[in-house]
């Protein structure tokens, strides 16, 4: 497995972590079983991932398939699961079956470091373990990290570029369905928090 290519990923996260270590080989497994290892599958593909974390990243920077260009659907379930879908509607779905974290007191010092109350040491310690954690998983097997099923799934086509119009408060532009009605006009939605 290229050392670079993971060294360019969670550096694109921002740290090493349980997340992106998860995120990142589910993706590099998925592409090597569709036989697209190194390929941006956003044309042909769809990526639906069951949580909105770390392993998004992983996944976004292995295969392209993003938020910008609709190639990836966030479908927040809570789980650490992948599904890697073709066009055809076929595809495969990577569920992690290794504990994530091990125990739940790194989530404990994660929830007091993000709501500011955990201590100069406490956060220490959480980014420490953090690191820790992401590095063992990575050096897992793909067979000890995770389960792989075969999914049939077909995806609703979905527009989303739409027809614009100017505001008439602040001369911006604004795609139609956001924009509200306001003195015989448009106006966008957020003159009117
Ligand atoms: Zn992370
Ligand atoms: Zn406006």
């Amino acid at each position: 497995m290229s050392q670079e290519l993971w060294e360019a990923a969670y550096k694109f996260h921002g740290h090493i972590c349980p997340g992106i270590t998860v995120g990142y080989r589910a993706s590099m497994l998925a592409l090597k079983l569709l036989g697209l290892e190194g390929k941006n599958i956003s044309s042909t593909h769809t990526v639906i991932v069951e949580n909105d974390v770390c392993g998004v990243d992983g996944v976004q920077f292995v295969t392209g398939c993003t938020v910008g260009n609709s190639g990836l659907i966030i479908d927040n379930q809570g789980r650490q699961a992948f599904n890697f879908v073709s066009k055809s509607g076929r595809g495969i779905r990577l569920a992690l079956k290794y504990p994530l974290w091990g125990s739940n007191y790194p989530i404990e010092l994660h929830q007091k470091v993000k709501t500011g109350t955990a201590s100069e040491a406490e956060k220490a310690e959480f980014f420490s373990l953090r690191n820790e954690r992401g590095q063992f998983l990575y050096q897992l097997s793909d067979e000890e990290l995770f389960k792989v099923s075969e999914i049939e799934l077909h995806l609703p086509g979905k527009p989303r570029l739409h027809p614009i119009a100017v505001c008439n408060i602040c001369g911006e532009e604004v795609m139609r369905p956001w924009a509200v009605e306001h003195e015989n006009g448009l106006a966008c939605k957020s003159h009117f928090r």
